[in-house]
């Protein structure tokens, strides 16, 4: 079975739990694209874990983790969160970790870079996270890269590196700083390289024989549906392709067909960074549904921006992700609500639409909120027939008006704390 678990929304659904959750069955675990922009949490019997680089299967000592091809690995962070890890007792071993040869490196100059646009953006800046994420894609494809496999040849990486810092240095003085010096990334190289280096291979023939011995496999995304480069918020969108046809390219396997696509959807709504965001509540309401979903960003620590679920955006995301069906997260931070308010559409110069628009008509896109009734505590609750009444009608309602059914509701963070529908 070939699965890809992806985000229905703007990213922090809680996919890092659920795959956490759903891994159990799977041999192999795949990231696919991103790089340590943003953050899974997962808490389990073991402890509680912020993964941004390494797949959540690491967790899990049977599975087989690999970052492929389509992601952007800063070898500094990937070092310390293996250290992370590994001083709680993880094991991690070129076994249970295999990183491509094709996967690009997310060097220093691109975390520089991507600061010093964002100052010179200033009040119109993007809300990157600065972690070079735009800058190392952008010269992926500038042919500019330096591949996770150039650290296996490091005499020759030595004189390639020069030739693109040469070339790097004319955009980092162009913003008026000080040129890179190239001994500094070879240096750099050297460092965290020989540590990464005994997990590089080539994944496509690992992953081409684990499909061919019929092996489980799980893509996990990173982001959500809305942040796609292509089908996302553009410009206000990840660097990198978060839909579920992408993953098996970015694994390294691109003439595999996916058998299933679940597709993690929150309760509400949440958008780190810039962009438009319809529904967004401020003030007080927004306050208290933060804080009560511990609504801060796992990689920055940035408060997110709060809304209630929105089904214009979610009926989109499921269709771009092509998803089977969904898990519903983090149903349980809705409890304090008397009432809970629901985007069910926009009104677009007057005109009511279900459709999620692009470009400018979203930014002039007003939502049309109606209410449903509050349904109290439901952290307790393991099956869907427990579940008050109230709640009942909440989730009936997003999967009418979503058109996919929910397969799956998470009521707490912990591994056990899911209700399960057949
Ligand atoms: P991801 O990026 O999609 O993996 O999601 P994040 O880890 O960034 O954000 C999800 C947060 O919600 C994490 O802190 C999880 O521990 C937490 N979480 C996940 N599922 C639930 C849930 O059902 N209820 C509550 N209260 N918290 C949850
Ligand atoms: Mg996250």
């Amino acid at each position: 079975m070939l699965t890809s678990i992806v985000g229905i929304n703007w990213g922090d659904e809680g996919k890092g739990r659920m795959v956490d959750l759903l891994s159990s069955d799977y041999d192999i675990i795949c990231r696919y694209q991103g790089g340590n922009n943003a953050g899974h949490t997962v808490i389990n019997d073991r402890g509680k874990f912020v993964l941004n680089l390494l797949p959540s299967g690491i967790l899990r000592e049977t599975t087989v983790n690999v970052m492929g091809n389509g992601m952007v690995i800063d070898l500094e962070h990937l070092a310390g969160e293996i250290k992370t890890l590994t001083d709680k007792g993880i094991k991690i071993t070129p076994d249970n970790l295999k990183i491509s040869d094709k996967a690009i490196v997310c060097m220093p100059y691109h975390k520089m870079q991507d600061i010093m646009e964002e100052e010179r953006l200033a009040d119109k800046k993007f809300g990157s996270t600065r972690r070079g994420i735009a800058p190392v894609y952008a010269d992926k494809y500038m042919k500019k890269g330096i591949r996770m496999g150039d650290l296996l040849h490091m005499d020759t990486l030595s004189e390639k590196v020069k030739d693109i810092v040469d070339w790097k240095n004319i955009t980092v003085t162009g913003y008026g700083h000080e040129p890179v010096k190239a001994e500094d990334m070879i240096d750099w190289l050297k460092k965290y390289g020989s540590f990464a280096a005994p997990f590089v291979t080539d994944v496509s023939e690992f992953l081409s024989d684990a499909v061919n011995e019929g092996k489980d496999i799980m893509f996990e995304a990173q982001l959500g549906a809305l942040r796609d480069i292509d089908f996302g918020i553009y410009p206000y969108t990840s660097s990198s392709q978060t839909l579920a046809s992408f993953a098996p390219i970015g694994a390294g396997i691109p003439g595999t067909k996916l058998d299933k696509i679940i597709g993690i959807m929150k309760a509400y709504s949440t958008c780190v960074g810039e962009g438009p965001f319809t529904a967004e509540m401020f003030g007080d309401e927004a306050e208290k549904l933060r804080a009560s979903g511990g609504e801060y960003g796992a990689a920055t620590g940035r408060p997110r921006r709060v809304g209630p679920f929105d089904v214009p955006a979610s009926r989109y995301g499921i269709k771009v992700q092509g998803a089977d069906f969904i898990a519903l997260t983090k149903l349980d931070v809705l409890s304090y609500m008397d009432e809970i308010p629901v985007c069910i559409a926009y009104e677009i110069d007057g005109i009511k639409t279900f459709d999620f628009p692009t470009g400018d008509r979203l930014n002039r896109a007003k939502p049309v909120i109606e209410y449903f009734a509050g349904f109290g505590d439901v952290s307790g609750c393991r099956s869907f027939d427990e579940l008050p009444d109230a709640a009942k009608k909440y989730i009936r309602f997003i999967e009418e008006s979503t058109g996919c059914p929910i397969k799956y509701i998470s009521v707490g963070a912990g591994r056990d704390e899911y209700i399960a529908i057949d």
